[in-house]
């Protein structure tokens, strides 16, 4: 396997590690882009996207990735289909490895941001690609005219109940709490579909088991929260919507990482506020943000990381 030598790396092709890019660019640092598997990160999964500040109307989620991806090449940064398995940031230059090849550099960005999570049941994986998914944007179309269920209470399995009731004959919403927490906005776009009877809502509820065999999913077991009531849901499709992880499993023990599994980086107003505790690497975007988890922050903290990392390398 070949090794290439970069100044800078950075690792993750959502808005963040786009970000990165384009300010380590235009410092003349020539920076190797590897987009991991997901190239153009989560909002690649997302229908339109309402709050990036410059779209007067919506842009979906594709094209506002590829004109990242334009603007960061435009001012020569190098974008390279990788994913990388493992790293060794114990001295300079570090060392990364990934499936297409090995890499070098003398400071690195970590934009990796976070993935999908699953509900931890036993059937789940194996119903995967059989009537499971986590992103409705791009499965969806294989469920329409079928009666699907979405788990999740929060603005990501709002947006998808949105999108999925566009296609799908029915929706049925699950979410453990009693009230959603998503955005205002969709609730209340949530809420006319509610009325039109093309979503309905399963507050206090959790699924029990995901029903069906080798052909795929016909249905869920649901849970009632109090009291343990259980009731059988007929749907074609079971779509997950319940937050994301961190993408940190590489970093564990070569970086530190809060208990949830964020990257910490030093905060603050001062230089330096996307440091980790390794010097030399910085960390931009969801990978380390718990708390705001948009793409115009995820952006924000891809130009930090970007100046901080050239400040480290004296420029
Ligand atoms: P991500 O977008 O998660 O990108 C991470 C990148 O890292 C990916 O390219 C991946 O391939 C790469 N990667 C991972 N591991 C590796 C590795 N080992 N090696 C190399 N690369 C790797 N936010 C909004 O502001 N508005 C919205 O309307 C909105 N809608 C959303 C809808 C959905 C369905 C979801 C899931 C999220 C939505 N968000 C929205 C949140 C927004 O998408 C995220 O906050 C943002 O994408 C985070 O950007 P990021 O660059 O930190 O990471
Ligand atoms: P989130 O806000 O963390 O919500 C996760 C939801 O999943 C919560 O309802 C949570 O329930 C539920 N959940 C977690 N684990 C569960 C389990 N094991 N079983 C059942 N339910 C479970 O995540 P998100 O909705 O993906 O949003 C992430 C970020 O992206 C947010 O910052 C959001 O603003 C942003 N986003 C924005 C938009 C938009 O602006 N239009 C769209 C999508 C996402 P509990 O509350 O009970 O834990």
């Amino acid at each position: 396997m070949t090794t290439r030598h970069a100044r800078v790396v950075i690792l993750g092709s959502g808005p963040a590690g786009y970000t990165a890019a384009l300010y380590a660019a235009r410092a003349g640092l020539e920076p190797l882009l590897l987009t991991g598997v997901q190239k153009g990160g989560q909002l690649v999964t997302t229908s339109t996207v309402e709050n990036w500040p410059t779209e007067h109307g919506a842009v979906l989620g594709v094209d506002l990735m590829e004109a990242f991806e334009e603007q960061a090449k435009r001012y020569g940064t190098e974008i390279l289909f990788d994913e990388v398995s493992s790293v060794a940031l114990g001295e300079r230059p570090f060392h990364l490895v990934g499936a297409e090849g090995e890499y070098t550099c003398d400071a690195l960005i970590i934009a990796t941001g976070a993935s999908p999570r699953y509900l931890g049941l036993p059937e789940e994986q194996g119903f995967l690609g059989k009537g499971l998914s986590t992103c409705a944007t791009c499965d969806g179309y294989f469920f329409r005219g079928q009666p699907v269920v979405v788990v999740g209470g929060g603005s990501t399995a709002v947006q998808e109940a949105l999108d999925l009731s566009n296609i799908a004959s029915h929706v049925t919403l699950v979410f453990r709490r009693p009230e959603l927490g998503a955005e205002a906005i969709l609730e209340d776009r949530l809420a006319k579909r509610v009325a039109e009877g093309r979503v309905t809502l399963a507050p206090g509820e959790e699924v029990e088991q995901i029903l069906g065999g080798d052909a795929g999913v016909t249905g869920v077991r649901l849970r009632a929260r109090d009291g343990g009531a259980t009731r059988e849901v007929t749907v074609g499709g079971v779509f997950i919507a319940i937050g994301h992880t961190p993408n940190t499993g590489l970093f564990r023990g070569a970086l530190d990482l809060d208990a949830a599994g964020y990257v910490v980086t030093r905060g603050g107003h001062e230089q330096g506020a996307t440091a980790t505790s390794v010097e030399g690497v910085f960390a931009a975007g969801d990978v380390q943000d718990p708390t705001y988890r948009q793409a115009i922050t995820a952006a924000g903290s891809g130009c930090q990381a970007a100046l901080d990392l050239t400040w480290f390398l004296g420029g």
